[in-house]
């Protein structure tokens, strides 16, 4: 008999079949801190806002939310468990590290070693998310009960140092010990490639394994095949998000690609920042995915076969852990 599997949500775990629509990739919250002074859009901290937002998404038939955020850098871990229970919307919370930019130079992040950042990831997806960690290394007295159901991870240079290939480390061995998800955020395909081949080459199996941001740029379709034919999720977040693209210009790709019968790999999100979301007087909103995004590429000739596969089907399969 298979082993069981499930989602590993900051409510509890959740079967796969009852997981149901899914953004992959969203911010629901982040506090007031040091990403903040990097670009003010990267303050969510208004709880009774974030709330809404959820309720509008809940309304209009979303279910479920991966919050894409990790400790450290602005993840308010009381508020996802308090706004999930609230809205009724699965909500599941990251260990891992981000852009080390959002890590001011002193941060506990940049210190650990490959070892001790493994023992925190694991511990997140265990025994429950650490709190207070942007200002304070993570102290096992002080977590909640909710625990982490993916790694992120996030890489922005051209090329991995030796020196900064310790956090991708961590995260290979905190998913071989746990069976997590690892998400890469990425800022070109490129990095996608040679990202997906270092995590390959430690052994996480490509199922296990989801590229963000891959759709910043629409060019290089072969590369995203390759990557797809590979067995790895390819993560499309970048629907309206106009200063790169248009919706239309992102509809036409989706179409093209599941025309290539790579329906299976994808996974659709909005990554959602205080710019963008309407609560906080944003541009589109949570529900521009089901009333605006899925509609137009509908018209694109996607059947609704796919649109389930993306928004329900590949989110249980790709954020399924081992029970
Ligand atoms: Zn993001």
């Amino acid at each position: 008999m298979a082993a069981s599997r499930a989602i590993r949500t900051v409510r509890g775990p959740v079967e796969p079949e009852r997981f149901g629509f899914c953004h992959s990739h969203e911010h629901l919250f982040l506090a007031n801190g040091h990403p903040a002074t990097l670009n003010p859009a990267l303050r969510i901290d208004d709880y009774e806002l974030t709330l809404e937002e959820l309720r509008s998404f809940r309304a209009a038939g979303g279910r479920a939310i991966v919050d894409a955020q990790p400790l450290g850098c602005g993840r308010m871990e009381a508020e996802l468990v308090r706004v999930s229970q609230e809205a009724d919307v699965h909500v599941v919370a990251s260990t891992g590290f981000h852009k080390l930019a959002f890590y001011k130079e002193n941060h506990w992040i940049r210190r650990l070693s490959a070892d001790a950042l493994r023992d925190v990831f694991v511990h997140e997806l265990r025994h429950g998310l650490f709190v207070g960690t942007d200002s304070a290394e993570p102290d096992a007295s002080a977590t909640v009960a909710a625990k982490a159901g993916q790694i992120k991870t996030a890489v922005d240079a051209e090329r991995m140092a030796d020196a900064d290939k310790r956090w991708f480390e961590a995260a290979a061995a905190a998913s071989l010990a746990t069976g997590a998800p690892i998400m890469c955020h990425t800022e070109s395909v490129e990095q996608g490639e040679w990202l997906v081949e270092f995590y390959l080459s430690r052994g996480v199996p490509p199922e296990r394994i989801i590229v963000c941001h891959l759709d910043r740029a629409l060019e290089r379709p072969e590369s995203h095949r390759r990557l797809a034919a590979r067995g790895v999720y390819l993560e499309y977040d970048t629907i309206g998000r106009f200063k790169y693209h248009s919706d239309e210009a992102e509809a036409r790709w989706i179409a093209d690609m599941l025309a290539g019968e790579f329906a299976d790999r994808l996974l659709l999100g909005l990554d959602t920042t205080r710019a963008r979301l309407r609560s906080y007087g944003g541009e589109i909103g949570l529900t521009h995915m089901i009333d605006v995004f899925l509609p137009l590429l509908r018209t694109y000739g996607v059947e609704e076969a796919h649109i389930a596969q993306m928004m329900v089907v590949n989110p249980a399969n790709a954020f399924a852990m081992p029970t």
